[in-house]
């Protein structure tokens, strides 16, 4: 047999054009050529297992080899091998077409970048590194012979008779010019690491077995400890400090999925976290960009997604609309709000300590998706500033008895900054009003969110009024002024502190609260995080000062003859009252600092 002729593909010269095409991602040659050989090896154990092949099939090997001088990339697998005919029908005929197929496809679209790397191109992905390869296989069928087939790079190939020992199949790729990089050992070893680390079989490269092929996602939950989890997390992260919790996945209808998600201990680094998620598909490596298929929640997530049930080759859009996608994105929350409720009920304690690296993403997932705010809104926690921690319910029992205002509306009293905000929160302990922190990115919109979802619910800033005004009980504390002696109070503020972003009022309230107390109105402040992205409001809002007219300071005020000493007196109370807002800044602060100053002199 010595055979020539031509490959019946539809477009003349397709090598060169699908080349240019795909020149960004030629690595993925090896990823398909090593996904054949493995296809190869395990067709044959299957064939063995049901008494089809006699052959041993135990130590079956798939082994890359390069040589330098030769200018090749060897492939070699000891599986089913093919004939003349096969290598017709399977090689000449489907892979090209597959090919043709391909470039049909995409021809004319602009996002081939994108596309590429989720395009299985099988076979045909040689000739993106090579510009002669050559198969040399024998099949395991009785009485075989062996086959040699080449093709340079064009329509043309020839297949001849050859001599073959063993059962399998040899591609042997001769580089071309431009992909004389995969020549390098390390540039093949990092290209096995990626594409090929979990694949079944085990691939020898350089005299050694780089693959694991037995990763940790294929095996029973039920044989593997905790150490099995944590050991497969360092393989995957070397660097990464052990994770929180892990789930591991194992469905096989009405899809087919199996992974290990880990939740990692977050840092403020989130670019760190992005992308850690690989997709594979039975073991072998597609795509570290899994959007869509992991709700975009639970993109910080770590981990190996296994499914051969996702559409590789399609755009994003059409990924998106796929039933199988949807479905696999729907379980994998589902899956997350029922580990958060296991951890929850059988250790509160250590639930506890992992909540603020988990906050953000269930507090993420309740706001985008209402299915999961339903399954997790029993186990979210809020924290104090006594740093006690309840769930949504427990909170509102809590705080039920002191915290119900006139209209029987539960107010929430909370700290964006409760370092900064000291002063306010001391002021609502000395009434036993509780003060939750909600100090993290997400709390802006959380605020929100609670309103939204609770029932009778409101939340204030702790800042947002003066501590009598938080809660309106329709209490009113006794004011010891007369209506003049308001007015002259009034004026005597307005004008020491002539600033047109502060409003002015007198409320009567406790001695011991401060003299002035700035505040910034909920509504004011909310808007303003919303616009800013900022907790901390500033100097630029309106403000509103409230004179206390119980504090001891009003009468001295009010009794001074001397109009410097009045001015004074008012400038620093209200600067005190900026100093506890943090929002004496400028020169006022300077003054401040000076006064102080003085005033050691003086004592
Ligand atoms: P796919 O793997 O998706 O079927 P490919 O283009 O990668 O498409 O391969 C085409 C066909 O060629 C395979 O289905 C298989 O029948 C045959 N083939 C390719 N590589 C090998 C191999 N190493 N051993 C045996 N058969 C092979
Ligand atoms: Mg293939």
């Amino acid at each position: 047999m010595n055979e020539k002729g031509t490959i019946s593909v539809h477009t003349e010269n397709i090598f060169p054009i699908i080349k240019r095409f795909l020149y960004s991602d030629q690595e993925v040659f090896l990823r398909e050529l090593v996904s054949n050989a493995v296809d190869a090896t395990q067709k044959l154990k299957q064939l063995a297992a049901m008494g089809t092949y006699e052959g041993d099939t135990d130590r079956l090997q798939i082994r890359v080899s390069l040589d330098a001088q030769k200018n090749t990339i060897t492939i070699s697998d000891q599986g089913v091998g093919m004939t003349a005919d096969e290598i017709k029908k399977y090689i000449n005929q489907v892979a090209f077409s597959g090919a043709t197929e391909f470039l049909e496809q995409y021809k004319d679209q602009d996002q081939q970048q994108q596309l590429i790397g989720f395009f299985g191109l099988g076979f045909y992905a040689a000739f993106m590194v090579a510009d002669k390869v050559e198969i040399i296989t024998k099949s395991y069928q009785k009485d075989a012979e062996a086959v040699h087939w080449t093709c340079e790079g064009t329509t043309q190939f020839e297949l001849t008779k050859t001599v073959k020992k063993e059962v399998g199949t040899d591609v042997v790729l001769h580089l071309a010019e431009d992909a004389k990089e995969f020549l390098q050992k390390d540039r093949i070893k990092s290209l096995l690491d990626k594409y090929c680390k979990f694949l079944p079989v085990a691939i020898d490269f350089d005299g050694k077995v780089v693959n694991n092929p037995h990763p940790l996602w294929t095996k029973a939950p039920s044989t593997l400890e905790d150490k099995d989890y944590l050991d497969f997390y360092k393989e995957l992260y070397p660097f990464s400090p052990d994770p929180l919790f892990w789930i591991h996945l194992n469905v096989d209808y009405p899809f087919n999925l199996t992974g290990v998600l880990y939740f990692p201990k977050i840092t403020n680094n989130f670019e760190q976290h992005q992308n850690k998620i690989q997709l594979y598909a039975k073991q072998v490596f597609i795509t570290n960009e899994v959007q869509d298929v992991v709700p975009e929640f639970l993109m910080l997530l770590h981990g190996v997604l296994d499914s051969p049930d996702i559409p590789l080759n399609v755009s994003r859009s059409s990924l998106q609309a796929d039933s199988n996608v949807k479905k696999i994105n729907t379980y994998i929350a589902k899956k997350v709000a029922d580990k958060l409720e296991e951890l929850f009920k059988q250790d509160r304690k250590a639930y506890e300590e992992k909540w603020s690296s988990m906050a953000l993403f269930v507090k993420y997932g309740m706001f985008t998706d209402d299915k999961f705010f339903e399954k997790t809104k029993g186990f979210a926690l809020l924290r104090n500033t006594a740093e006690q921690n309840f769930t949504l319910e427990e909170y509102q029992e809590k705080i039920k008895p002191n915290q119900t205002d006139k209209d029987q509306n539960l107010v929430i009293l909370y700290a964006t900054a409760p370092e900064k905000q000291d002063q306010y929160i001391q002021s609502c302990k000395k009434r036993s009003y509780d003060v939750l922190v909600l100090n993290e990115p997400a709390d802006q919109h959380f605020v929100n969110f609670l309103e939204q979802k609770l029932d009778k619910v409101t939340l204030k800033g702790v800042d947002s009024a003066p501590v009598g005004q938080l809660i309106d009980k329709d209490e009113s504390q006794e004011n010891v002024l007369t209506e003049e002696e308001q007015k002259k109070l009034q004026s005597l503020y307005t004008q020491a502190v002539p600033d047109k972003h502060v409003t002015w009022t007198v409320a009567a309230m406790p001695a011991d609260e401060m003299p002035v107390t700035i505040t910034v109105p909920e509504f004011a402040k909310r808007m303003h995080m919303m616009t800013s992205g900022v907790t901390m409001p500033s100097t630029s809002l309106a403000l509103q000062a409230t004179i206390n007219a119980n504090h001891p300071l009003v009468q001295k005020l009010l009794r001074s003859k001397k109009e410097e000493k009045q001015r004074k007196l008012a400038q620093q109370a209200y600067q005190v009252a900026l100093l506890a807002q943090d929002m004496l800044n400028g020169s006022e602060r300077t003054t401040f600092i000076q006064n102080q100053i003085d005033m050691l002199i003086a004592l």
